[in-house]
């Protein structure tokens, strides 16, 4: 299995736009947003978790979360485990938001720390017992609010360029005299990066992610009334142009069909990428973008 679909199987969640979005990467034990019915559907597994990472104060990404607080604090799962909840700086919603739960879950059993975070911060944490970080980035989406993705990021060593057609014994020996940093080199590289809401997310914190959930509540451009929110185009050539392993869709606009959005965004990668790996969050499902030759959609597309 390629480490993208390792990652990939290891992704649950649910994304409709304007209702509700959450993802859980269970390795990380962290949680993207958490919009409603993060903690039913979870049950017992939102015990797991250990991190929180909002996007932004939108009722559709947060308004799981007083759930999810209080389901810990009362069930039978480890009450005794702190939860840390990163969220954008200042954001007021969010601020509202842990004043109500502040008061609704009160006397908790675990320590809850809530953490504010700027663009480029790095916080460690632990996948697999492997030392990763998560970098947070500036997403476009507010102009009222700062608005935050999050990549969970590995940081590996190789070696480097110059000694690549050295024989092991060689390396060996330059490691033995001049140190291991002499001969190799520290890289970071992308496990997933989740976009929340936002238009096209900077290439530079996708590059060679292997996993990116990226915004396309809308198809098409037409369809685009504010420019508060991506395409699926948008997503799919930026993901090309990143060298992203697999691209994940979600948060898309409930205007369209299924069978209309998996047939729309098919057409898209094969003109755009067909190389490229694309999947859609559609509800609880993340389902490979083919096309479905349905009746409800051929009549829908005749008449787009
Ligand atoms: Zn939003
Ligand atoms: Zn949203």
């Amino acid at each position: 299995m390629s480490l993208s679909d390792d990652i990939l199987s290891n992704l649950t969640g649910f994304s409709k736009a304007m209702y509700s979005t959450w993802f859980y990467y269970r390795p990380g034990r962290v949680l993207f947003d958490s919009g409603e019915g993060v903690s039913t559907t979870m049950d017992n597994f939102s015990f797991g978790i250990e991190s929180i990472f909002l996007s932004h104060g939108h009722y559709d990404h947060i308004g799981g979360l007083p759930g999810i607080l209080h389901a810990r604090n009362s069930g039978r799962g480890d009450k005794e485990k702190p939860l840390q909840i990163f969220y954008p700086s200042g954001d007021s919603l969010i601020g509202a938001l842990r004043d109500y739960t502040d008061r609704v879950c009160f006397r908790l059993s675990y320590k809850l720390i809530w953490n504010e975070v700027e663009p480029g911060q790095e916080i460690s944490m632990r996948v697999g017992g492997k030392g990763v970080y998560c970098r947070a980035f500036q997403t476009q989406h507010t102009r009222t609010a700062l608005t935050l993705g999050y990549s969970i990021i590995e940081r590996r060593t190789k070696l480097r360029d110059e000694f690549s057609t050295h024989s092991k014994d060689r390396i060996r020996d330059l490691v033995v005299e001049y140190g291991r940093d002499h001969v190799m080199q520290r890289y970071d590289h992308t496990l997933l990066a989740y976009g929340g809401d936002s238009l096209t997310l900077d290439l530079k914190e996708v590059e060679g992610a292997e996993v990116v959930v990226h915004d396309a509540t809308f198809l098409t451009e037409k369809d685009r009334d504010e420019p508060t929110h991506a395409t699926s185009e948008e997503a799919i050539r930026l993901a090309r142009d990143a060298n992203v392993q697999c691209l994940v869709l979600h948060h898309v606009s409930s205007r369209y069909s299924a069978d209309r959005i998996l047939n729309t965004v098919a057409s898209q990668v094969e003109s755009i990428a067909p190389d490229l790996k694309v999947m859609v969050a559609l509800g609880r499902s993340i389902q490979p973008a083919r096309k479905r030759n349905s009746r409800k959609f051929l009549e829908q597309s005749s008449r787009v």
